[in-house]
């Protein structure tokens, strides 16, 4: 009955499927009420267990269950909240390394993290997936939201683009926040989080909101796209040199197979005349079977692609390049220069 929401909106958190990484602050109140609100699956990354210190800000937990492991405790809480949610949890850290199979399959993922390395990979896995992330973070009596990687608008390293180095930025733990403080920013991550789901509002992509609790003070600064942003910018320096064929001549191709990391030979001329001739080192993929014999390869290898005269292999080499291969040869002119160049006795054609 809420105008401006409606069933529609509603049907679209049942189906929506939010990634929480931190069980903790502001997952708490974040994760209560997206269960409360009717989201379809939540999933919690978390490896503490719970501590006496936990229990005035992360109301998921209560003194009983101190000792236990949060997760376990969550996804009992969230299921006595809403039986129908789908509680995923994950019992470990998130880094860069697992950072992208954890946020796959999500519609929007919330930042309930304490520290940076944690924060960056999230920032990178969702820009690379196209899932916004709702940042949030909390010391003493003050907190800060926005969206980032959000389609069109800034990422976290547009703001911060370097991580601090580890202890020059105190945490939590250090410097203590007030019990309200997450409670509030953890619920504006669920505010966002539910905009996002439904479209409703207007997200908070592009403008950081800083809550100072003493004040009674809020106010939104623009965080504007970054051209020169590490990640999202438009001008990055490529991580991967471009990829390129190298182009060999028989002579070349022979000398490299005596060496330390020979290129494997794909010959992709045809049957018949792999028959009338071929390299017994070679292997024979016809250009007409590469596509469906790709996945047999190993895209870390070197490979040197071989025909008739160079151009099948050409198109052959240029194929793989686009599909994941990046140490290419393609032998210039052929088995037929090969003939002509390297070996005498095989027959040319
Ligand atoms: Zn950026």
């Amino acid at each position: 009955m809420l105008r401006g929401f409606g069933p529609a909106a509603q049907e679209r958190l049942a189906h929506g499927r939010v990634l929480i990484v931190g069980a903790g602050g502001l997952g708490s109140p974040a994760a209560s009420y997206l269960a409360a609100a009717g989201v379809g699956t939540i999933s919690l990354v978390d490896t503490d267990v719970v501590d006496v210190t936990n229990l005035h800000r992360q109301l998921l937990y209560t003194t009983p269950d101190v000792g236990r492991a949060k997760l376990d405790v969550a996804r009992e809480r969230l299921h006595a909240i809403n039986p129908q949610v789908v509680v995923h949890t994950h019992d470990t850290r998130l880094s860069a390394a697992n950072a992208a199979s954890l946020v796959a399959g999500h519609d929007v993922v919330i930042d309930a993290t304490d520290n940076f390395p944690t924060r960056y990979a999230i920032n990178d896995a969702c820009l690379a997936h196209g899932i916004p992330f709702v940042y949030g973070s909390v010391a003493r009596f003050d907190g800060q939201v926005s969206v980032f990687a959000a389609p069109g608008g800034p990422c976290y390293r547009c703001l911060f683009p370097v991580m601090p180095a580890p202890g020059t930025v105190p945490t939590c733990a250090e410097e203590g926040v007030l019990g309200v403080v997450p409670g509030i920013i953890g619920l504006h991550q669920a505010t966002e989080a539910i905009k996002l789901l439904t479209a409703i509002g207007t997200p908070l992509v592009g403008h950081l909101l800083l809550v100072d609790l003493l004040a009674q003070d809020s106010h939104r600064i623009a965080v504007a796209r970054r051209p020169d942003c590490p990640t999202c910018g438009d001008v990055r320096i490529p991580s991967l040199p471009p990829m390129s064929i190298q182009h060999c001549n028989p002579a070349d191709v022979a000398a490299l197979l005596t060496g330390d990391d020979p290129p494997i030979i794909i010959d992709v001329r045809e049957q018949w005349e792999y028959d009338l001739v071929h390299l017994p080192i070679s292997t024979l993929i016809p250009l007409s079977a590469l596509a469906a014999k790709a996945s047999d390869l190993d895209p870390s290898r070197s490979y040197a692609l071989l025909c008739h005269h160079g151009m099948r292999s050409e198109m052959a080499a240029n194929w793989l390049m686009q599909h994941g291969f990046s140490r290419l040869i393609n032998i210039d002119g052929g088995i037929d220069a090969w003939s002509l160049d390297v070996d005498p006795s095989l027959p040319r054609y």
